[in-house]
């Protein structure tokens, strides 16, 4: 039975140095989303613990690898900066290194038998456990492997830090029943647990108390999302539900899998107002034979269907997906299916992967492998596809009005361009200019603007006839967020009325 309380982590007294100071710690994270959000629980656990983050991750006492082992050559990436951060630890006393995730799962002991300087090995299972086995470790001066087999504590129950002010990701299930024979996940994550709707309801408001006006539900396969509890409209409901926080003005949810993808949450999708027109939905293969290998149970025939409903409930959704090419047996009649689902899918975007062996999975031993240089050249086939259609997609944008989600720090080039940057509702990276003058939005702010121009990765809105800022509770939570950091006082309360806290803010150059 797992615990549905939150779990409160004490103080360790291993989180002081010997002068009483509070030790660092850096966490680096390998992997998907889902490994980004459970290193939010590390430093959430570490800090309720006594740590403090390091200003610079190179400096920390407590270094901390959050390892993933789905995508290619992790176990090289993870043992590589174990190799670096060997070096390091010789030269600074006390320092403790941290390996957890799903790669720690899998190879449990055999991380301090290849690096026998690594203090703490824990799995998906336990991150709650990191300090108490840091402290251990110190004590005993030896290493500590914790794995468990099952989930003790629903990671949402862990203190939580989170990177943005204005969005939260949202554990919804983790584990998945599904077998697809190129993945790891149900191996190490064990089937699909589901929180109670209350709980994920009850984060939610929490998340947006604290000033959140984005969130994103989090699962292996979100939309089997009650199949422990026995509600196979839960998913659906749970939408709808989003759509009743006040305050709580965008949601989107991945991943999605298209075998259970049901007209139910279609239509809670198109009548909840704040579920945004944006979907990830991952396609894989668009060759049924090649879809029947990996154990995925839609055909190509489904997939697009999905996508007909769902732009015929919601014209304006953009539409992701993910697609793995040279999977075991891929003919080039199979790689031309995937091209014909591709261009008939009008992706908005594509995460492309050409299939590796995942040492553990069942595709691993199949005797079919594609060569390299097949797999290459597919690959190079399929992203040039994809980029056009990106670029169409973009393009058609233009003219359009948008409100952006200001973010902080995502576009790169926004210094020298003078351009700020941040997610329209379908999601889309935009970059739009500021009128000489203008109110300049903070993170979490979002701003009116007209796209002008568009490349395959992005679109630019510099036409600022409309342009306008509405104040929100994510932009008060960031002034907040500045205000702690330089021991400065925030005026609390809405997001009526200029604030003006005199502090660093983003720069738009004139
Ligand atoms: S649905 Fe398939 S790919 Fe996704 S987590 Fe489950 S087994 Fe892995």
């Amino acid at each position: 039975m797992l615990t549905a309380e939150a779990t409160i982590i004490e103080p360790s007294p291993a989180a002081l140095r010997s002068d009483g100071t509070p030790r660092s710690y850096a966490v680096r994270t390998l992997g998907c989303q889902m490994n980004v959000h459970d290193s939010e629980r590390m430093s959430g656990s570490l800090e309720a613990a006594g740590y403090v983050a390091a200003e610079k991750p190179e400096d920390a006492d407590v270094y901390v690898i959050n390892t993933c082992a789905v995508r290619e050559n992790a176990a090289n990436k993870l043992y590589g900066s174990l190799g670096n951060l060997a070096k390091t630890k010789r030269a600074r006393e006390g320092m403790q290194i941290a390996v957890g995730g799903c790669l720690a799962q899998k190879d449990q002991g055999e991380i301090v038998d290849k690096a026998p300087w690594v203090d703490v090995v824990f799995g998906t299972h336990n991150m709650g456990s990191l300090p108490a086995l840091l402290e251990r470790a110190r004590h005993n001066a030896e290493a500590q492997v914790e794995i468990l087999e099952a989930l003790e504590t629903f990671p949402s129950m862990l203190p939580t830090k989170r990177e943005s002010a204005s969005s939260g990701w949202v554990s919804i299930s983790v584990g998945c029943n599904n077998t697809c024979t190129f993945c790891i996940v149900p191996s190490l994550r064990g089937k699909e647990k589901d929180r109670r709707p209350g709980a994920i309801l009850a984060e939610v408001q929490a998340l947006v108390d604290d000033g959140a006006v984005e969130v994103t539900l989090l699962g292996q396969n979100v939309n089997t999302y009650g199949v422990e509890f026995g509600d196979r409209q839960a998913f659906g409901k749970l939408l709808r539900a989003m759509g009743e926080v006040e305050g709580l003005e965008r949601v989107r949810f991945t991943s999605p899998h298209p075998a259970a993808f049901t007209d139910d949450v279609i239509a809670a999708m198109a009548e909840t107002p704040n579920v945004m027109p944006s979907l990830h939905m991952p396609l894989q293969s668009g060759s049924d034979t090649i879809l029947k290998a990996m154990r995925r149970s839609y055909r190509s025939k489904k997939f697009l269907g999905i996508l007909e409903e769902v732009r015929r409930q919601i014209p304006n959704a953009a539409i992701t997906t993910d697609i793995i090419v040279g999977f075991p047996g891929e003919t080039e009649e199979d790689f031309q299916e995937t091209l014909r689902v591709v261009e008939e899918s009008r992706f908005a975007s594509a995460f492309t992967f050409q299939y590796s062996i995942r040492p553990g999975t069942p595709a691993a031993t199949m005797e079919n492998q594609v060569p390299k240089e097949f797999v290459q050249e597919r690959f190079e086939r399929l992203t040039a596809l994809q980029d056009r259609i990106s670029f169409e997609e973009n393009h058609a944008q233009i003219g359009r009005t948008v409100e952006v989600l200001v973010s902080a720090g995502e576009g790169r080039k926004d210094g020298a361009t003078h351009r700020l940057s941040g997610r329209s509702e379908d999601n889309r990276l935009v970059h739009f200019a500021i009128p000489e003058g203008a109110e300049v939005p903070r993170p979490g702010d979002t701003v009116t603007a007209i796209v002008t121009s568009a490349a395959p990765f992005f679109i630019i809105a510099d036409d600022t006839s409309q342009y306008s800022v509405r104040r929100t509770r994510a932009g008060d939570a960031w002034d907040r967020r500045q205000a702690d950091s330089c021991g400065v006082p925030a005026p609390s309360g809405g997001s009526s009325g200029a604030v003006n806290l005199g502090l660093p803010t983003l720069r738009v150059g004139g």
